[in-house]
């Protein structure tokens, strides 16, 4: 219900929600988010909005602004890598062009000694993500991660199939809606494909895993796992979203674990918004809580 009005809730009222979530319209404003993040002990990861593409020099613009980013991000020397979205560098157009693209942020990345992650979306765009990630692994290029989702019934072979490689994971549960042929549902068989995936992860030598979620019962079940399959602190991070839980963030950072947190920002800041919320109305209860002073 919420979701259905969100197109009638004026702009200065989804500005206002959006400022916690979104560090602003600018690489400077990001940056300076970003600089706030590191003096608190969080490493972060910058999002630049505007997945949605029409036409091929959308896509160039993508890698413009990235490429920006990391020299905005090398400049103030700050402790910060990007996250990639591939559809908007083009991925529905054409997968040629957008693996070229994705590879001179990854090369710039390198030449500064960052990193690049590349984000998962849809079901849709899960094959051709992996295959990009895989071709960049393959082409030598260690400073590229990929992310995968736990609501997704493949992850497990997914993390088989790609455990020869080596690869910097992010797992989170997934945020998009999916069929559930493909995907588990409800709160307890994702939690549990979370679990079983993380550890998954960890045996079959990912370099580095991103825990990604603000799910205080995943968080305590994820600080179990590193206990008990004594995970070096080099090989994990936990990860959570700008303006999300952070009272749990600040307990993780007290408590010695590293911590990133993602940061997105960009001119399509309500776009962005708007359609996250429709996209997923529980989401939108988030913000109905934010607009009524009891956000979380
Ligand atoms: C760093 C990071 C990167 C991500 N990257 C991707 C990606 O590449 N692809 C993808 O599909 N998904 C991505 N996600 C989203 C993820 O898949 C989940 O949809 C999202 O994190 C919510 O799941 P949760 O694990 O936090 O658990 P939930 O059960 O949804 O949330 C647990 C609790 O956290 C709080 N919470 C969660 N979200 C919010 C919010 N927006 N505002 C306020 N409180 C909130 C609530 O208190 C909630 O009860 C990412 C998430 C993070 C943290």
């Amino acid at each position: 219900m919420i979701a259905g009005t969100i197109p009638f809730i004026p702009k200065p009222v989804v500005r206002r929600v959006a400022r916690r979530y979104v560090a602003g319209a600018t690489l400077d404003e990001a940056l300076a988010v970003v600089a706030e993040l590191n003096q608190s002990g969080c490493s972060a990861t910058l999002d630049v909005l505007g997945e949605f593409i029409e036409r091929e020099e959308q896509a160039d613009t993508t890698r413009n602004d990235y490429i920006a980013a990391l020299q905005g991000i090398a400049a103030r020397k700050l402790d910060c890598n990007v996250s990639v979205k591939l559809t908007a560098f083009g991925l529905l157009l054409d997968l040629a062009r957008t693996l070229e693209r994705v590879r001179s942020v990854v090369t710039a990345a390198e030449q500064q000694r960052n990193f690049v992650r590349i984000d998962m979306e849809d079901s849709k765009c899960t094959s051709a993500t992996i295959a990009v990630f895989r071709t960049l692994r393959t082409e030598g290029r260690a400073n590229v991660g990929l992310v995968l989702q736990a609501y997704m019934k493949r992850t497990q072979a997914d993390i088989d199939a790609l455990a020869d490689i080596k690869p910097s994971y992010r797992l989170c549960k997934g945020i998009y809606v999916e069929p559930a042929d493909i995907a588990f549902k409800g709160l307890e068989p994702v939690r549990e494909n979370y679990r079983h995936c993380l550890k998954h992860m960890f045996a079959t030598g990912a370099t580095r895993v991103g825990i990604a979620t603000h799910d205080a019962k995943l968080v305590e079940d994820a600080l179990g796992t590193l206990r008990n399959m004594n995970i070096a602190r080099e090989r994990y991070e936990f990860q959570m979203l700008l303006g999300v839980t952070e009272h749990l963030r600040a307990r993780l950072v007290r408590e010695g674990h590293p911590v990133r947190v993602y940061v997105p920002f960009g001119h399509d800041w309500y776009g962005y918004c708007t359609r996250r919320l429709k996209e997923n109305p529980k989401i939108a209860s988030h913000v109905a809580k934010a607009l009524f002073g009891l956000g979380g």
